[in-house]
């Protein structure tokens, strides 16, 4: 059975109404608190990010600044090969004998076979220098651009929590005007539920059962709660009750 909201807000008893409405708004705002609890944690999230980009950035460059050393070794070494290369030829005619002749050779070889080793090493070094360059540039690029979608999100997120703020401050008067009709125990006992029983103080009946704890009530107190005129409690949960089957509740 489905009623009209107008008439089913104009049969309500006025201080089941309030109740209503109070946990309607203590529902937004318990959602809003929420919301704007998790921003700072989303802000530091996506700064994380961005520390980790610029953290392996770091590293990069610390390994390229090492490679470049190891090109310098290398350059060191090569050189000094060719140096060694150059007064072993330098000393050829000097040779007299066919021994020393055939020595000197085989220690020039040698030398040029060092000499070919090292410049085939620099060379790798080298390869790996220019291929990291490329990888440093990207990453400085990508660091760049994801800055600044760090900075638009931090803003927007900083925007939402102001007016995350704005809109609690509203619904918390809000709040402050509807309790003001509430009788004072009724208020107390309200206060008392949404602390133990998990945010969630008054609930409707739907399909015979409270929607608070899912216990089906008695036909005689669902008589009751169908009228919507005395303050019935639910005989599990305590949460306060009310019937509106197919309507969406005051204020939402
Ligand atoms: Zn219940």
């Amino acid at each position: 059975m489905r009623v009209k909201s107008e008439e089913w807000e104009a049969e309500l008893n006025e201080q089941l109404r309030l109740l209503i409405n109070l946990q309607n708004v203590d529902k937004k705002i318990q959602r809003l608190v929420e919301e704007k609890r998790i921003i700072p944690l989303k802000i530091a999230e996506v700064e994380k990010k961005l520390k980790n980009a610029e953290q392996a950035l770091e590293d990069k460059k610390a390994q390229y600044k090492k490679k470049q050393q190891e090109k310098k070794e290398k350059e060191i070494l090569l050189d000094d090969e060719l140096q060694r290369l150059k007064k072993l030829k330098s000393r050829t005619s000097e040779i007299k004998t066919n021994k020393e002749y055939q020595a000197h050779m085989v220690e020039i070889e040698t030398t040029e076979k060092l000499i070919g080793e090292a410049e085939e090493k620099l060379l790798t070094v080298m390869e790996q220098l220019e291929e990291w360059t490329l990888e440093i540039n990207s990453a400085e690029e990508r660091i760049v651009d994801a800055l600044k979608e760090f900075q638009c999100k931090k803003e927007q997120l900083e925007a939402d929590d102001s007016q995350m703020g704005e809109l609690l401050n509203e619904l918390k008067m809000e709040r402050q005007k509807v309790t003001e009709g509430i009788e004072r125990e009724l208020y107390e006992t309200y206060n008392t539920l949404l602390r133990v029983r998990g945010g969630l103080a008054v609930v409707p009946v739907e399909d015979g059962s409270c929607m608070g704890c899912r216990l089906q009530i008695p036909p005689q107190v669902f008589n009751d709660v169908k009228k919507n005129q005395d303050i019935i409690t639910c005989s599990y949960c305590h949460r306060f009750l009310y019937w509106g089957e197919g309507l969406r509740p005051v204020g939402t």
